[in-house]
C-alpha cells in the first residue's frame, strides 16, 4: 500500500487451508497475497443462505429493521457531503440493494456495483439499469459523477484496494465523499485477540488500521479525511435493528451489550481505540 517491503506476519490455522497474513514493516497494512478474482466463488448463493463455508446474512430476511440502520446512515452522510451537482449515490458491494432503497428515500439517484451475480442480479431487478456487476478495482465508472460512494465492509475483500480507491476518487464530484467501513486492526479488540480475531476470514484479503487507511485516502487525493470510531450514525437504529431477532424479554439484555460496545467504540485515547470497528470518511 505504501510501497515499502512486507514480510510474513502470522498464520491463521482455524481455516483450511490456513490463511497466510503478510504485513508491511512500515505502515503495518496486513494482507493475504491473493487477487480479488480468486475469491469470487465465495460470494455465490451459499454465502447469503448460510450454506457456504463462510457466510453473510441475506438482508432480505431482516429488511424492515435493517432499513432503520440504512436510513440513519444515509441521513448522516447527507449532512457531511458537499457536492453541488446532481445527487447520486453509489453503493459498492450493494448486495440486494437495501442501502440504495434508503438513499432513494432521501433524494439520491441510486447506483450499485456488486461482484456477486446472485445478490447483484436481484438488485438489478429492483433498480433496472442502475446496478452493475463487476469489481471496483477495474470497473469503468463515470467520472465526477457521484455525491457519495459507500464501501460498507467491502475494502477488506479486495486484493488491490489502492486501485479501487483511485477508481472511487475519480468517480466522485468535487465535495463528494467516500465512506469506508472496515475493522481497525490497531483497535484494542484486534490487538488483544491477535490471530484469533474473528475478522481473519478467507475472503478478507486486506486489513487496514485507522492510520494507514487515512494515509492511503490522502495519497489517493482526498483533501480531508475523518476517522469515526464505530459507525457514523447513532445507537438507536442499531437497537431497533437488533430487536427484530429478539424472541423473549430476556433477549433485551443484548441491548446492554450493544450499548456498551457503541460507547466503547467512541473512545479513542492517545494510541488506544477501544473497539476495532471504524468508519473513515474522505472528502474530494
Ligand atoms: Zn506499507
Amino acid at each position: 500500500m505504501c510501497g515499502y517491503r512486507a514480510g510474513f506476519f502470522r498464520r491463521i490455522d482455524r481455516w483450511s487451508p490456513p490463511l497466510i497474513i503478510f504485513r508491511c514493516e512500515k505502515c503495518f497494512f496486513q494482507f493475504q497475497e491473493r487477487r480479488t478474482e480468486e475469491t469470487i466463488h465465495l460470494y455465490d448463493e451459499g454465502y447469503y443462505t448460510g450454506q457456504g463455508v463462510y457466510t453473510y446474512q441475506d438482508e432480505r430476511q431482516n429488511k424492515e429493521p435493517s432499513m432503520a440502520v440504512w436510513r440513519a446512515r444515509v441521513r448522516a452522510l447527507q449532512r457531511m457531503e458537499r457536492s453541488r451537482g446532481p445527487k447520486r449515490w453509489l453503493d459498492v458491494g450493494c448486495a440486494f440493494g437495501g442501502l440504495l432503497e434508503a438513499a432513494t428515500l432521501y433524494g439520491y439517484e441510486p447506483y450499485g456495483l456488486e461482484i456477486s451475480t446472485y445478490s447483484g442480479g436481484y438488485a438489478q431487478q429492483i433498480f433496472p439499469g442502475h446496478v452493475w456487476i463487476g469489481n471496483i478495482e477495474e470497473y469503468t465508472l463515470p467520472e465526477n459523477f457521484f455525491s457519495v460512494v459507500s464501501l460498507v465492509e467491502v475494502i477488506e475483500h479486495l486484493g488491490d484496494p489502492l486501485k479501487a480507491l483511485q477508481n472511487v476518487y475519480r468517480s466522485l464530484q468535487k465535495g463528494g465523499i467516500v465512506l469506508v467501513q472496515t475493522a481497525d486492526m490497531d483497535g484494542l479488540q484486534a490487538r488483544i485477540k491477535g490471530a484469533s480475531y474473528h475478522y481473519y476470514l478467507p475472503g478478507h484479503l486486506s486489513y487496514f488500521d485507522r492510520h494507514n487507511l487515512a494515509s492511503v485516502l490522502r495519497q489517493v487525493g482526498f483533501s480531508r479525511v475523518k476517522f469515526i470510531g464505530g459507525v457514523e450514525f447513532g445507537l438507536l437504529p442499531k437497537l431497533v435493528k437488533s430487536r427484530a431477532s429478539f424472541r423473549s424479554l430476556w433477549d433485551y439484555r443484548h441491548w446492554v451489550r450493544i450499548t456498551l460496545y457503541h460507547m466503547a467504540s467512541k473512545i479513542t485515547i492517545g494510541p488506544w481505540h477501544f473497539t476495532s470497528s471504524m468508519v473513515m470518511i474522505g472528502w474530494k
